[in-house]
């Protein structure tokens, strides 16, 4: 952590810009925290143009970005003028989903059409394959025991899940006969007659990267049939957009493996290293096993 009151200023305003270019509207910070920033940030009151507003609240362990981290301010992206055009874009999209009937036997199963939820801004964009059960009866994608995985995973990157745009290729859950319990895999026909609508909201999002969840929303975007663990940690190309394979959360928990959490952790890792977000030598480790 830098020792220079003037550099350390520095330092905590490129990653207050980085935060706010992420979409995030507030910061947490515990009471101790306030009281040392305020004197620090007294004497220049004013210096920061768009402040993010700041919430006392005790921030869980492992989501607080440690000083030593943001030694190295990230580099910041141009502030977007944009934003409500976006959002505007994507509620109409939104709504143009909402009444679709494509797929006719999936919009007769359906309890409703799952767009998509996030920062219309985002830098990253998850992607799974479909709404489960769940996220049928919600109308909100990852919002199950996997979603909740999902969440933990991005909070471990230093962002929350209002940071990101989450969405399906599949904007329906795939029927199933009556009675029948837990969720079918998307068929390849159906991914393609739905993804015409995934590449209109990547291209109003425009985020620097993309994330395919499992090998099945893989295979929906890029037709590739290798495997997860073929081409996970590969950056390969989705409409011009960088497009990282890891694999699904779900997986995750039916397999709970440290060195796999540790392979989607180094994905992760990957991304914000090309996000130039922080990452802490704690952040670094996670998943380690210890020798
Ligand atoms: S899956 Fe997609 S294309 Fe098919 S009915 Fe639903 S929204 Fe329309």
């Amino acid at each position: 952590m830098p020792k220079d009151p003037e550099r350390l200023r520095a330092t905590l305003l490129a990653y207050v810009e980085a935060l706010r270019c992420t979409g995030r509207q507030s910061v947490r910070l515990r009471s101790g925290w306030r009281r040392g920033l305020s004197s620090l940030f007294l004497p220049i009151q004013g210096a920061v143009s768009r402040p993010l507003s700041v919430v006392q609240a005790p921030l869980p362990k492992e989501n607080q970005p440690s000083l030593e981290s943001i030694a190295t301010p990230p580099s910041v992206p141009p502030e977007p003028t944009d934003r409500p055009e976006r959002a505007r874009r994507l509620e109409a999209l939104r709504q143009t989903t909402a009444g679709c009937r494509r797929c006719p036997h999936l919009a007769a199963f359906r309890s409703q059409v799952v767009f998509g939820v996030g920062n219309p801004h985002a830098r990253l964009l998850f992607t799974g394959e479909a709404p489960g059960a769940e996220e049928d009866r919600q109308g909100e994608p990852f919002v199950g025991p996997a979603g909740k995985l999902l969440t933990r995973m991005i909070q471990a990157m230093g962002l929350q899940r209002e940071d990101v745009y989450i969405a399906n290729i599949l904007k329906c859950r795939p029927d199933l006969p009556p009675g029948t319990p837990g969720n079918r895999k998307p068929a390849p026909e159906e991914m393609d007659t739905c993804l015409p609508y995934l590449r209109e909201q990547i291209s109003i999002i425009r985020p620097e990267i993309i994330v395919a969840l499992g090998a099945t929303a893989l295979e929906g975007l890029t037709g590739l049939r290798k495997g997860i663990s073929a081409l996970r940690g590969t950056f390969l190309d989705f409409q011009g957009t960088p497009l990282l394979p890891t694999f699904h959360p779900s997986y995750l928990l039916h397999k709970p493996d440290l060195r796999l959490k540790r392979q989607v952790w180094e994905d992760l890792l990957l991304v914000m290293e090309r996000l130039n977000l922080p990452i802490s030598e704690r952040q670094r480790g996670f998943f380690l096993t210890k020798s």
